[in-house]
């Protein structure tokens, strides 16, 4: 029988504590913030708001695990056998987190449970199986010496994820750092809080000692600010704006010099050739791609930049599949766009409507915001055609289901276009001819680039972006590398007779 997701909703126990030290806790001053669902506006929660005395806590709790070794000293083969443990169980709670997700942030249900939720244990399994496979190394040094080059945890890690993929952005970086034998204090966004508690007391019940994975709810100028400027927090590792980005570079300058990783934004350019035969199949992928998740990907392929000669055709296929993208109720399978995160972000998305009008796009669908008589946040898919790169909605991201069509003449003024762009993090070249794709992808500065698809994905593959979208990169063994110190330790081993 299908699952009735409103009937599940009623009876869903709603986490509202942030977890220290293995256990569930109030703040230390004992606010709280509401937390919203942006599927109707219903409260779903008074929600624990930490501040420094809770980071502080959390931080020397974290401290504590790892000097004294209860998980960083384990042999990898055991964190394996926990860390698949972990998985396991998250995939038994399945629907529980799927829901929980959809509530909080709006995601139609059909994407959490058969997406997020596999994403995020898979990723738990993939680097605990991973961890028990990688070697250290010996240099190749002068007879009578061994060097050997050895990984160690960083020590004290702190995740700061958003809202878009809460869970799956927070699996990224905490089953690395999990994995590598660092202790952990994950912060998720203050609009979508509650799947990360619910991590932090299945982690924990999976058999991560207390005080390994903690996780301090609040907002980011208080609490991701005191984890950024802590002076024993030996690495940040963050998701989300560029402008918090660079926030983070401050803190980290400001403080103790912590290793940071960011993944950042992206204004994604999607090349679309007439040397690539099926113009419909190229503008049905992009449509479905740039509208998933009510667009709030920073993979979202937001610039469609077109050859002239098939302009047309694509406009009027993207259009047609944006019929498909009506928003509807989040808690019903057959819903492909749900809510938008929540007003305020309703609110900033809609603005772009308004400037693409004073920048002289012609709006060829959408742009209004929809289902209002449900108290939740809705915006209709939204094209924009004939745009020019230098307005707003072609640089800024917008992070929303609005997409940009730039008509060009040439495959080289696409490639002109798509660079220009402070950002550099997915990207896409639509043709059949394999001389075009290989130029064009060598000539995209951009960390992903698609040739004929958009968002294949796989852990085995490293995900981040060129410029302003981040430094280093999430995802594959690449990333264990974020989350290890490498030693050097030199033995001479010279017989002395
Ligand atoms: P955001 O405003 O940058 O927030 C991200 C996280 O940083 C949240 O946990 C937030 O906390 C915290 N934060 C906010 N201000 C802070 C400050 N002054 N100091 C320290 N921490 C602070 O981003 P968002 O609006 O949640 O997410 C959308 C952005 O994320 C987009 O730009 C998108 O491109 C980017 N993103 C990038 C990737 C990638 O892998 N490259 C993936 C997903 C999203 P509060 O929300 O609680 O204030
Ligand atoms: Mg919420």
């Amino acid at each position: 029988m299908a699952t009735d997701w409103h009937e599940k909703a009623r009876t869903l126990d709603i986490p509202s504590q942030m977890m220290i030290n293995g256990e569930l806790v109030y703040a230390a001053s004992g606010k709280t913030f509401a937390s919203v669902s942006p599927v109707d506006g219903r409260h779903l929660a008074d929600v624990a708001c930490g501040d420094v005395e809770d980071v502080d806590r959390a931080v020397a709790a974290a401290r504590l695990a790892f000097e004294d070794g209860r998980w960083s000293a384990r042999a990898p083969a055991e964190r394996k056998l926990v860390l698949r443990r972990f998985a396991d169980l998250l995939r038994t709670h399945r629907d529980e987190l799927a829901l929980l997700e959809t509530l909080d942030m709006g995601k139609p249900i059909a994407d959490s449970t058969s997406i997020d939720t596999r994403a995020v244990a898979n990723c738990f399994d993939w680097y605990g199986e991973a961890i028990d496979k990688i070697y250290d190394e010996i240099a190749p040094t002068a007879p009578g010496t061994v060097a050997m080059v050895t990984k160690e945890p960083l020590g004290v890690v702190a995740a700061v994820v958003p809202w878009n993929f809460p869970m799956v952005m927070a699996a990224w970086k905490v089953a690395p750092a999990l994995a590598t034998g660092n202790s952990v204090i994950l912060k998720p966004a203050e609009q979508s809080p509650l799947t990360a508690i619910r991590l932090g007391e299945l982690a924990l019940e999976a058999g991560i000692p207390p005080g390994v994975f903690n996780v301090v709810t609040g907002d980011g100028p208080e609490v991701g600010r005191a984890l950024g400027l802590h002076m024993d927090v030996d690495g940040l590792f963050f998701t989300g704006s560029t402008q918090v980005g660079k926030y983070f570079m401050m803190y980290s300058a400001q403080s103790n010099l912590k290793r940071l990783g960011l993944e950042l934004g992206g204004k994604s350019p999607n090349i679309i050739l007439s040397s690539y035969r099926d113009t419909v199949h190229a503008a049905t992928t992009s449509a479905h791609s740039a509208f998933f998740n009510q667009g709030e990907m920073c993979t979202c392929p937001s610039r469609l930049i077109v050859e002239r000669s098939i302009h047309a055709q694509v406009v009027e296929t993207l259009v047609e599949i944006a019929k498909s993208y009506a928003p509807g109720d989040p808690l019903d399978p057959a819903t492909s766009m749900g809510a938008m995160v929540d007003e305020r972000h309703t609110g900033r998305v809609l603005q772009f409507v308004e400037h693409a009008a004073e920048d002289g796009a012609t709006l060829a669908t959408g742009g209004r915001r929809a289902r209002q008589q449900t108290g939740g946040c809705y915006i209709e898919p939204t094209i924009f055609d004939n745009a020019s790169n230098d307005m707003r909605i072609a640089q800024e991201e917008i992070f929303g289901p609005l997409l940009t069509v730039i008509p060009v003449d040439s495959v080289d003024e696409a490639v002109k276009i798509a660079n220009e762009s402070c950002y550099g993090l997915a990207s896409a070249v639509w043709t059949d001819d394999l001389s075009i794709a290989h130029k064009v992808s060598k000539g995209i500065r951009a960390g992903l680039v698609y040739v004929n698809c958009y968002d294949c994905d796989d852990l085995t593959t490293p995900f981040g972006g060129f410029k302003e979208s981040g430094i280093g990169r999430d995802k594959s063994l690449h990333a264990i590398d974020k989350y290890v110190e490498l030693k050097t330790t030199w033995m001479n081993v010279a017989c002395r007779d």
